[in-house]
């Protein structure tokens, strides 16, 4: 099987409502490139980059993509340097297009998930089973709140909590009072047994602010601290100054990242992405390189349309260590049964079927590559 071409498409899907984060209160989720690969044998494959120019990483060395990057790289450098490859040889096709694009990570996760997507289609088996066999059918769902009023947290959480949803992930980073009293309401309203985790997207203007919001919020019983404030060396003070383990998202782009926060006992646990080491044969080289570490992770994202929730799916549950709970959306189709809140975050999606949600687990399609169908006339309403 040869790559023959492809095209790229940029799409906004219907938001359930605004998700923002201390980082980004601005740009608006749900508008993401993607990419159709096609081949000789009339295979063909679909990725997805849920690239924003405001999502990146400290001291300037990861940083924004838009969904016209993904597509002016992918159409004029990254396609053509693959097209001739077997889909299936993943590292020969990374190797092309690392040798035409520095970086740019999310552009070249969308093909390389295309790439899997046509693979495992040609083979007729499941993308976990190229990433080497699945430990799990799911991935325990973290239904995330986003930024906003303390009286809509704790309304939206007991909505998603009785729709199945046993974890809750709550940004912060914004106000320090606020984070403190907005974990104690939820603990007080959603009971002892809901997980709660923390995000404060580098929020923190000081390493002491950082340690005593989480410590304050250590009281209220929380799973974890996610990236409260940006660099390697603030966050290996912070998880020297909390007992909860730290996780990094923003510090945790590569392998080498992993390396370094390993060495500077910055974070326990990381946040894995398919997008962020440029796709699922480098997120798993990422993973691999953890475990040797002890450390573990989520499956965490952009909040993906169900191209890249798939993805995100088949990696979860083919990476031993990624067992957190995680923000993989519960992807939803007009229409269609389903849960109206936990996990879900657009209204209408791109492929032609939901996802399944059971007992708080989220739960992987399966069948010959990613396992989704696109609904290419949704492609057609949404696209630009
Ligand atoms: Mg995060």
């Amino acid at each position: 099987m040869r790559i023959t071409g492809g095209e790229f498409f940029i799409v906004t899907l219907p938001l359930r409502r605004q998700h923002t984060w201390a980082s980004n209160t601005r740009v608006s989720i749900g508008r993401h490139a993607l990419v159709r690969i096609d081949t000789d044998e009339g295979v063909s494959g679909w990725g997805e980059a849920p690239a924003m120019a405001t999502w990146g990483g400290p001291g300037g060395v990861h940083y924004g993509e838009t969904p016209e990057t993904v597509v002016h790289l992918g159409e004029d450098y990254l396609l053509p340097a693959i097209t001739g490859c077997d889909p299936l040889d993943i590292a020969v096709i990374h190797d092309r297009m690392d040798a035409v694009v520095k970086g740019n990570p999310y552009a070249k996760a969308a093909l390389d998930i295309a790439c899997y997507d046509a693979a495992g289609k040609g083979l007729g088996r499941p993308v976990w089973a190229l990433l080497g066999g699945k430990f799990r059918d799911g991935v325990q769902l973290a239904h995330s709140l986003g930024l906003l009023p303390m009286d809509e947290c704790v309304a939206e959480a007991r909505t998603a909590v009785a729709e199945g949803a046993r974890t809750i992930k709550v940004k912060t980073g914004h106000d320090a009072q606020r984070d403190v009293e907005l974990v104690g309401r939820l603990r007080e309203a959603l009971g002892p047994e809901i997980r709660i985790r923390v995000d404060g997207n580098e929020g923190y203007r000081t390493v002491h602010e950082a340690i005593a919001v989480t410590t304050a919020q250590q009281e209220f019983d929380i799973m974890l601290c996610e990236q409260p404030v940006a660099g390697d060396a603030a966050m290996a003070k912070v998880a020297a100054g909390v007992s909860v383990p730290v996780m990094a998202d923003e510090s945790a782009w590569t392998a080498l990242d992993i390396v370094r926060l390993h060495e500077m006992n910055a974070a326990a646990c990381y946040s894995l992405y398919v997008t962020k080491p440029g796709g699922l044969y480098r997120a798993r080289q990422q993973a691999d390189i953890a475990a040797q570490y002890g450390m573990y992770s989520d499956v965490g994202g952009s909040i993906e349309m169900g191209i890249g929730n798939a993805a995100n799916l088949h990696l979860a549950t083919a990476t031993r260590n990624a067992w957190l709970p995680s923000v993989c959306p519960v992807t939803t189709v007009d229409g269609a049964a389903g849960p109206s809140v936990a996990g879900v975050y657009y209204v209408d999606d791109v492929v032609s079927e939901p996802f399944g949600f059971r007992d708080g687990v989220v739960l992987l399609p399966d069948g010959p590559g990613l396992g989704v169908e696109v609904d290419v006339d949704k492609i057609r309403k949404y696209a630009e």
